[in-house]
């Protein structure tokens, strides 16, 4: 029976409903990894991000309309400041049962300072990326990062008893040779793995072009010498998991560019300056950080989220070819992986 108060849920246009909220708490990260930040990033300025208080303002009027998993990203969730206390805030809603699933995608460097507390709060997932296990390799793609403290980071979540995917980009020049290694070292810790392909989001220094390995080819190479088991798992995003059965461990493809997997897309974004993109792959955009600031009421916000997922576009367009544009101006770290 549905609740006398319940609101109808959100449903776009294509009869989607949307169920997922990516949140991307900060544009400020301490690492600089060449596919996502240029190497002199100018970062915005406070005033123009949403406050701690607005981020939980508008996560919550998305869980209120039927949002039951929430994913914080960034930029680097852990280096904004009071970050833990907008999770604090946030864990109401699985006390609630509201939500069912308070997650975060972070680049681990923090991690070991906040697992325990993380998991004290009802977090019992999270993506950490790291897209090689070589310390010097590591430093070059990020631009300085110690991966030393992405490991331990990964440590501390493990023994708080919060369970981590790996997610690595896929790079044909960087990373290629060692993707069975990075695997093998995921499931030997009961870790999953997920790789990615690069999308052309952002203008950064690198030629996204020439690192572009598709993982087409990646999974017919680790079919070469292991058995790969289609699961039918389904999250409604781009990713596709498959178990190597020679570890016992699981596999996701998340292939943006090779396949379309727009039709079951059950996911919003929301930058952390308050615009709300429906697709990852457009420049559609709605501005709740003006309506919030205008002084807008619970229900004022309300129809501005439906109205912008109302308007949720039917899918992408990603094209990498060489020289063209990025499909859209935004850096990932702008619009949250
Ligand atoms: N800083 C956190 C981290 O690195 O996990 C969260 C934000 S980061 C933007 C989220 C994810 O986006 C990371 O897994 C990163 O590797 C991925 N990413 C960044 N730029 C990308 C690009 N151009 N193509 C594909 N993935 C990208
Ligand atoms: Fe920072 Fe994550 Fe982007 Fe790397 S991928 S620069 S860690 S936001």
């Amino acid at each position: 029976m549905t609740h006398p108060t319940a609101r109808p849920a959100l449903i776009d246009g294509f009869g989607r409903a949307v169920t997922y909220l990516r949140v991307s708490v900060t544009d400020r990260c301490d690492l600089r990894c060449v596919y996502c930040m240029a190497e002199k990033m100018v970062f915005l300025p406070k005033a123009e991000v949403l406050t701690l208080e607005e981020l939980d303002r508008i996560s919550s009027a998305f869980i209120g309309l039927g949002v039951r998993k929430l994913r914080l990203t960034g930029g680097e969730p852990l280096v904004r400041k009071g970050f833990m206390s907008l999770v604090e805030n946030l864990s109401r809603h699985l006390a609630s049962k509201a939500l069912d699933e308070l997650t975060l995608t972070t680049n681990g460097t923090q991690l070991a300072v906040f697992a325990a507390d993380l998991a004290r709060l009802g977090v019992k997932r999270i993506n950490v990326s790291m897209d090689t296990l070589k310390p010097d390799l590591f430093r070059t793609l990020t631009r300085g990062g110690d991966i030393g403290k992405v490991i331990a980071g990964i440590e501390a979540a493990q023994a708080a008893g919060i369970a981590v995917k790996i997610n690595a980009v896929a790079l044909a020049r960087d990373n290629a040779a060692e993707i069975p290694e990075l695997i093998q070292w995921a499931h030997g810790r009961g870790l999953d793995m997920t790789l990615i392909e690069t999308m052309p989001l952002g203008e950064v220094e690198a030629d996204r072009t020439d690192q572009f390995l598709s993982l087409e080819q990646v999974r017919r190479e680790l079919s070469s010498y292991w058995t790969l088991t289609d699961l039918p798992l389904n999250t409604g995003g781009p990713a596709r998991y498959v178990r190597v059965e020679e570890t016992g461990g699981r596999l996701g493809l998340i292939t943006p560019l090779s396949h379309n997997f727009c039709e079951a897309c059950n996911r919003v974004r929301l930058t952390c300056t308050g615009t709300l993109h429906t697709c990852l792959g457009r420049e559609d955009a709605s501005d709740l950080r003006a309506v919030l600031r205008a002084g807008a009421s619970d229900e004022d916000l309300v129809d501005a989220i439906r109205h912008a997922v109302d308007a949720k576009p039917q899918g992408h367009d990603f094209h990498i070819g060489r020289g063209e544009a990025p499909a859209t101006r935004r850096h990932m770290s702008t619009t949250g992986g």
